[in-house]
């Protein structure tokens, strides 16, 4: 058995497939029926020549094939009693058994025949053979095994021991015929190989196409993604379940329908593109039925046959709804101001770039506006930042009325607010026609006062302007000209409104730079105070004096306190040089009483209420009169009346506080302001001085005279002490004097403000 099975390979680890058995046992009722006929023609045949021998053969041989006959029966109804190794091994062993008999039997009838009844048994022989190489095709191994066993002994016994030279010529013709069949067989079984090894692959591919179905539509179904798919003709012919989930609909619905009927046409052209010219994408917003505004990202690529036709595309869609929302807030959030929600610098820079990048910027004229909210810091100041916030929000909100295109408006920050107007016209007359309706427009927003919270606001706001020129495309200058023209438009602007030109910007460079020598100019000496007269009206006796500043600058020369206080009060160094000039004065009018040259009744000086705001002012300012043993009678405080008005509330309690120390306050350049005296008297002032411009051409000007004339009035039923300041001439002072003799006057008439030395020289000695 191990050598069959070494042989042939049919042991238990070669699988012997069942096909092999089912052709083997396929034949089996059939030859062996065949079979059995040709061993009783045998018997028949040649019992006369071969004896009672051949009843045996039969007998034995009859066995063999009839259970071979029972085995096919067998293995149909009931295959699963053996193995299949089992039922294979006894098949080759009875085939083969059945050959060996009928060989032997062959063997012994030869020599006994004649050359006739030879040939006849070499005919069924044939027969039997032919049969066999039919019946045993399934497998070559037992056809071969059962062709050599029936053929080869009997050919060699005719070539060698039978005599006669026919017996030769036909053993060697069976030796032929037994190669042939070999041959015939081999190819069969090499063919059969082939044909099962492709039979294999058709199965292996088969199944692996199995796979890859079931894995698509399980995909197909079962994808987070929405997935459709159409034909040529745009009609939807499947879809998925994450398709109907996205869209709320039915498949029922979908199927069959056209494209061409979606509710949102958007993404039909990519979809249509798809099948000529390949893969498309769409990423965009999408309606659905429902309304709902979606936003996807959907491929489609075309599908193809076997034949590499186009029969429809395939689409996957992914709902990116909540990134985008998400990605949008979080622009939105990066470009915008929180509070006004206006945009903030950073959507600022975004606009411009956009504007400038735009073709019709080449040959228009836009223009920005600049805004700066007047005294916004005294809303927060008093009442909190709270409500400045609210102030804010409202203004916001008025300018968005206003301008109607809340994109273009900014929030810089603070209380600063930026208006863009692109693309104006192209001629700069009708440009600058168009900005004045934009600032009455943005100036509207400002008209009615603010009720926030109950409380009612009066707010304005500074303008500066900017004309872009077309084609400017420096965005960081663009900017700094509005800075510079909303600063004009803060200090010498008209209704606060200025225009941006060069000269502004050059100005504003040297105001830059002063400021910055002022700093140094405190620390290098460069400061000094001059002193001028105040002299009584009558008589030209001089009472007191007011010290005046001065800046020996390096480069400019000696300059007036005109041109560089306001620059002083801007940067906040006007409090620094304040005190220098409190301790400059307190130190004077010490040397001058340890000469005994002091005789003035006092010496005013000028602060700034700015200062004055600053805690433990007056406080302070006692301390120094009494480290320079002065009296508080000695010094007179000048404040002008446009800066009392500006913090009148919050410098009131200064002034009572330095008026109970007995420091005299002074309203100095009175009449600028437009205030009336019944609300200074509040602040209980004992001296006021009338402005120099009333004296600009006093003696023809009645308007101004008249003007004098009534302040001077108002001025002693207040009682207060009356200075006039500007006389230049004889004239302006006899006017005065007829207006009230018991005045005290300051002017050019009696003396220019002079050096400490010249003042001591000529007044004091
Ligand atoms: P002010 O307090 O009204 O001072 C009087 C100004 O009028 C002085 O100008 C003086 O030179 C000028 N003046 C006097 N008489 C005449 C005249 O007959 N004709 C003309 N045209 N002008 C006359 P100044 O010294 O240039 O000071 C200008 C302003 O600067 C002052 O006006 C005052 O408001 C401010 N100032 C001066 N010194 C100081 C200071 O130390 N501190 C502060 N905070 N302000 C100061
Ligand atoms: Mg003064
Ligand atoms: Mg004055």
């Amino acid at each position: 058995m191990i050598f069959l099975d070494r042989l042939f390979g049919t042991n238990e680890h070669i699988i012997i497939k069942k096909e092999i058995l089912q052709g083997l046992f396929r034949y089996a009722t059939r030859t062996l029926s065949a079979l059995l006929i040709v061993e009783a023609l045998f018997l028949f045949l040649f019992l006369p020549e071969v004896g009672n021998i051949l009843y045996l053969w039969f007998a034995a041989t009859s066995v063999i094939i009839l259970s071979r006959l029972y085995d096919a029966y067998r293995f149909r109804h009931d295959p699963q009693r053996y193995s299949l190794s089992v039922w294979h091994k006894k098949f080759l062993i009875k085939a083969w058994l059945t050959a060996f008999f009928f060989t032997l039997m062959m063997l012994y009838t030869i020599p006994q025949l004649n050359t006739y009844d030879q040939l006849f048994l070499f005919t069924i022989l044939l027969g039997v053979t032919g049969g066999a190489v039919n019946s045993l095709s399934s497998d070559h191994r037992i056809a071969l095994g059962y062709l050599a066993i029936l053929l080869v002994p009997l050919s060699v016994d005719m070539i060698f021991f039978v005599t006669g030279v026919n017996s030769i010529i036909m053993g060697l013709l069976l030796l032929l015929y037994f190669y042939s069949l070999v041959s015939v067989i081999l190819q069969a079984a090499e063919e059969k190989k082939i044909l099962e090894s492709k039979k294999q692959e058709i199965i292996r591919v088969e199944s692996e196409l199995y796979e890859k179905k079931e894995m698509l539509e399980l995909f197909f179904d079962q994808a987070p993604i929405g997935i459709f798919l159409y034909d040529t003709k745009y009609v939807i012919t499947d879809t998925n379940r994450a398709f109907l989930e996205l869209f709320g609909r039915q498949r029922e619905e979908m199927i069959g329908f056209r494209l061409e009927n979606l509710p949102d046409q958007s993404p039909i052209v990519p979809l249509r593109k798809a099948l000529t010219e390949g893969t498309q994408t769409y990423i965009g917003p999408y309606r659905s039925v429902k309304g709902e505004l979606l936003w996807v990202e959907a491929k489609t690529s075309p599908i193809y046959n076997s034949t590499h036709e186009i029969i429809g595309g395939i689409v996957l869609i992914e709902n990116k709804t909540k990134e985008h929302n998400a990605l949008e807030e979080l622009q939105y959030s990066a470009l915008h101001d929180s509070l006004t929600s206006l945009s903030n610098r950073r959507g600022f820079r975004k606009y411009m770039e956009k504007m400038i990048s735009q073709e019709k910027h080449s040959s228009y004229y836009s223009a920005l506006f600049y805004l700066d909210l007047n005294q916004f810091k005294q809303v927060n100041d008093s009442l909190g930042h709270a409500m400045g916030d609210k102030v804010l929000a409202a203004i916001a909100k008025r300018l968005t009325h206003q301008i109607g295109d809340a994109e273009n408006i900014t929030r810089l920050g603070g209380d600063e607010f930026i208006i863009v107007v692109p693309f104006i016209d192209t001629d700069l007359k009708r440009t600058k026609e168009s900005i004045e309706a934009h600032i009455q427009s943005i100036q509207q927003a400002f008209h009615d006062p603010f009720m926030i919270e109950g409380v009612r606001l009066h707010m304005k706001s500074s303008i500066g302007i900017v004309i872009i020129e077309p084609g400017f495309d420096n965005i960081e200058e663009i900017v700094r000209y509005a800075d510079i023209s909303m600063y004009q438009a803060k200090r010498h602007g008209q209704d606060f409104i200025s225009y941006y030109n060069m000269k502004l910007d050059e100005e504003r460079r040297k105001v830059f730079d002063l400021q910055h020598q002022l700093v140094a100019a405190l620390g290098n000496n460069e400061l000094e105070l001059y002193f001028q007269p105040i002299v009584q009206i009558k008589d030209n006796t001089m009472i007191a004096a007011e010290a005046l500043i001065r800046w020996e600058h390096p480069q400019n020369g000696l300059m007036g306190a005109e041109s560089f206080i306001p620059i002083a009060v801007e940067s906040g160094i006007i409090v620094d040089i304040g005190w220098w000039v409190i301790e400059q004065v307190c130190r004077q009018i010490a040397a001058w009483k340890e000469k005994g040259l002091w005789t003035l009744s006092y010496l005013s000086i000028n602060i700034n209420a700015k200062q004055l705001l600053k805690s433990d002012f007056a406080e302070v300012f006692i301390g120094k009169l009494e480290q320079y043993g002065v009296e508080s009678s000695d010094i007179k405080i000048e404040i002008t009346e446009t800066s009392l008005i500006d913090n009148f509330n919050m410098t009131q309690e200064v002034i009572l506080t330095l008026q109970r120390y007995g420091i005299g306050c002074a309203i100095d350049d009175f009449g600028t302001g437009y205030s009336s005296l019944s609300y200074l008297k509040k602040l209980s002032f004992s001296l006021l001085k009338i402005d120099k411009t009333f004296m600009d051409g006093l003696e023809k000007n009645r308007e101004n005279r008249k003007l004098v004339h009534t302040m001077i009035d108002i001025g002693k039923q207040f009682d207060y002490a009356i200075v006039v300041e500007g006389i230049e001439n004889t004239d302006q002072k006899e006017i005065i004097q007829k207006i009230d003799d018991s005045l005290c006057y300051q002017g050019y008439l009696f003396s220019k403000p002079v050096a400490e030395t010249e003042f001591e020289e000529s007044f004091l000695r």
